[in-house]
């Protein structure tokens, strides 16, 4: 039985600008399994940053609620959400904020460490994603000895080295060459398969698609389209439908 990981009800998120209001985010509401992983697209500025980060809990709604594991982010005191997003939440953003001064296996390491839970097992889980992930010969190297796809694929790690409830990636492929870009998302795929995690991946790249259970689109913040069906994915992902 699949449970409700993360729930979205009625979320807006409003910004000033030059002043006019903005509505990044524009009464969305969704929900996201464990064992699931969902796809947001949209075009640019359609709200896919603003959205993550709402449910990384880096970023507070203006109206509208975000529950993770059922409980309301809103309803936490910071020490609470801090918590919460470090035990719960995992996450990669377009530039993968590696720890500069510490290895690939360290910087992976380093999501255990601040859960107290680096033990012996955790080492050897931690290696054992890194290399499932490509980068056994990588363990040692520090992010600047690394390719920018190599950081990110250190950066899918240290996200899902917790096994968090939820697990956030925004573009993770941008900077991966289309080889690598596919063999990361299906590995991704996997590992939230495996390990009943829900996993949402923002991306610009469509055919990534084919990887995922069900594609949200997004426009002028405004959830305006759910594919869910196997063909219709497919079809999405290989360019047959018009989007
Ligand atoms: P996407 O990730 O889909 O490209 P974003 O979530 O980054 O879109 O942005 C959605 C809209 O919100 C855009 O119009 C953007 O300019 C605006 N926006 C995002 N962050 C801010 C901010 N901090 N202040 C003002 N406007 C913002
Ligand atoms: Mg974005």
């Amino acid at each position: 039985m699949s449970s409700v990981a993360l729930e979205v009800r009625d979320l807006v998120k409003s910004f000033a600008l030059d002043g006019a209001t903005i509505n990044a985010v524009d009464g969305v509401s969704f929900q996201v399994n464990s064992g699931e992983f969902v796809a947001l697209v949209g075009p640019s500025g359609s709200g896919k940053t603003t959205m993550l980060s709402i449910l990384a809990a880096l970023l507070t709604p203006t109206t509208g609620q975000v529950l993770i594991d059922g409980q309301d982010l809103a309803q936490m005191n910071e020490k609470k959400r801090v918590k919460l997003r470090r035990e719960k939440i995992g996450f990669t953003f377009q530039s993968n904020n590696l720890i500069p001064y510490l290895t690939a296996r360290e910087n992976v390491e380093f999501m255990l460490r601040l859960n107290n839970k680096l033990d012996r097992a955790g080492r050897v889980r931690s290696d054992e994603l890194l290399a499932r992930l490509g980068l056994s010969d990588r363990l040692h190297n520090l992010p600047a000895q690394m390719s920018g796809g190599q950081q990110q694929r250190v950066a899918i790690a240290r996200a899902l080295i917790h096994n968090p409830a939820v697990v956030l990636a925004d573009e993770p492929t941008a900077s991966l060459d289309t080889e690598r870009a596919f063999q990361v998302v299906e590995t991704f795929a996997h590992l939230i398969h495996e390990n009943d995690r829900a996993g949402i991946m923002v991306t610009h790249d469509l055919r990534m698609c084919q990887f995922v259970d069900r594609v949200l689109q997004m426009q002028d913040g405004k959830l305006v389209k759910v594919y869910e069906s196997k063909q219709e994915i497919l079809e999405l992902a290989q360019g047959v439908l018009k989007h």
